[in-house]
């Protein structure tokens, strides 16, 4: 298929060429593991509707789709800039055929894209090539050369040699693939960032300082997701997929982000502890004791990707647990002389779609280290065997506490089976007087006032001993050294 693509303020005109069938709109976009209905942008088409996001239509066939999504995922139009990732934007007919992209922009307009360059056109050799690789155009992008390979595409600024050093510490694990784009944009929002095979699409606030993390987990994934590929992640456009491997594909990648930031020296071995505490201290909540890292991985789709207030009790994020037993992975493995990117090296050249027994069979094979009860069994118990290796202190244990994390004067989130929960608070729960003090003090029998839907309420709660959720970590080995760090969850 063809796409010529007209863009005016929040939207792109396009005309379509293909053949006379169905095209289909995908309903979500792989890496992102949330249905977004896309396809809800579409204001208008020429073609005949069969369902929510497939259309009958002629070979030739024109249609109107909004686009003012700041989110790299999506798409946005503006007078001077736009952002396109393919799947928030264009159909498909068949996977396996040639689609190309033509944009009508004015001559002084930049366009960047890993896509190939076809004359006027820019073209993949199918549709899932197609859609992992977005489009970045405007009169002011700049693109910043890392290397012979690399390149940074932005209308903003970025530390071009922190990421030379990110590329050149990654580049030494799995060895060096084709061209890669980097597309960087600052935002009024903090939305991270996306993997594609030859490129990444990152979007931070302005007052994000600290880049390296994110940047290096983008960036490995280009192995680990992308060349590497979890068996039972089979794409499909317009429904979900169900992998029990996240934790590998996610919290691992999270892993290696923060291993090769500091090989390369651009994070400092304080931020990295702390950035592990910060995992390590989401195993102590109820939901790491009832869910596995498969289950979280298998749910995502219902549950990390649509994070409530009760997350915590309900599931543990395949990142934070990944984390953590990535790291548990690196320290037996290191006590046999070996570091964790050996295990990526022997599966990547070993095979590059694995399976859990593929990875299994190779740390139990070759290291003796078995990790399925840590992966199928709760995730709590990765905290309980890092704690041999790992020096992990828990600094608010057996503290008088409530349950409750508060953002102002709101309650963010009530531990299950806490005093707060005991007590008949609930999430939302406004605290507008405290005993009669200004100032919240964490007391056995406390009166609080509380505003619950417009109502106010005096609740008493009590206070139980803090079972530890503040946790100070000393790893006291591998890039770590001797550093100490302390998570910043705040529980009362
Ligand atoms: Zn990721």
């Amino acid at each position: 298929m063809i796409f010529e693509v007209k863009p005016r303020n929040r939207y792109f005109e396009i005309l379509a060429k293909g053949r006379e069938g169905v095209v289909i709109f995908p309903t979500y976009v792989p890496g992102s593991y949330v249905i977004r209905e896309l396809e809800r942008n579409i204001v208008e088409i020429e073609g005949i509707r069969i369902s929510k996001n497939r259309f009958y239509v002629k070979d030739n066939f024109r249609y109107l789709i909004y686009a003012v999504s700041k989110d790299q995922r999506e798409a946005i139009s503006t007078l001077d800039y736009i952002f396109i990732n393919p799947p928030a934007v264009f159909p498909f007919q068949e996977i396996n055929e040639e689609y190309c992209v033509k944009l009508d922009l004015p001559p002084n307009w930049k366009i960047s894209t890993s896509l190939k360059k076809k004359n006027e056109m820019y073209c993949a050799d199918n549709y899932d090539e197609f859609a992992d690789s977005p489009i970045e155009a405007s009169p002011y992008l700049k693109v910043l050369k890392i290397d012979d390979k690399h390149v940074v595409s932005t209308i903003d600024d970025l530390d071009v040699e922190m990421l030379r050093r990110i590329v050149s510490e990654a580049d030494k694990i799995l060895g060096d693939e084709d061209n890669y784009v980097f597309h960087f944009r600052r935002s009024d929002k903090e939305l991270g960032g996306i993997e594609h095979s030859n490129s990444s699409a990152i979007v931070v606030s302005w007052d994000r300082e600290k880049l390296a993390t994110l940047f290096a987990h983008e960036y490995f994934h280009r192995w680990n997701v992308k060349r590497l590929i979890p068996a039972d992640l089979k794409h499909n456009y317009e429904k979900e997929v169900y992998t029990s491997l996240l934790w590998f594909a996610e919290g691992f990648t999270d892993y290696m982000a923060v291993i090769i930031s500091l090989r390369a020296g651009v994070l400092d071995k304080k931020d990295a502890v702390k950035y592990v505490a910060n995992s390590l201290s989401k195993l102590t909540f109820p939901g790491a004791k009832r869910t596995s890292l498969a289950e979280s991985s298998f749910t995502t789709w219902i549950k990390y990707y649509r994070q409530d207030e009760n997350f915590l009790n309900s599931s543990i994020s395949y990142y934070d647990g990944g984390l953590a037993l990535a790291l548990y992975v690196d320290l037996e493995m290191s006590k046999k002389g070996k570091r964790i990117d050996d295990l990526f090296k022997e599966i990547y050249h070993e095979k590059r779609i694995y399976s859990f027994d593929d990875l299994n069979r190779i740390l139990k094979g070759k290291y003796e280290i078995d990790i399925e009860d840590l992966v199928y069994g709760s995730a709590a118990k990765i905290l309980e065997q890092l704690k041999d290796d790992v020096n992990i202190e828990f600094t608010d244990r057996g503290k008088p506490y409530y349950g409750i994390m508060l953002k102002d004067k709101t309650i963010a989130y009530v531990e299950d089976n806490s005093p707060a929960d005991l007590a008949g608070l609930i999430p939302g729960d406004q605290i507008i007087g405290f005993n009669g003090k200004s100032k919240l003090e964490v007391k056995d029998s406390t009166k609080l006032t509380i505003v619950r839907e417009g109502r106010i309420k005096e609740v008493v709660v009590n206070t139980s001993p803090n079972p530890g959720h503040k946790i100070k970590v000393k790893i006291g080995k591998l890039e770590f050294e001797k550093e100490e760090g302390i998570s910043d969850i705040e529980i009362i």
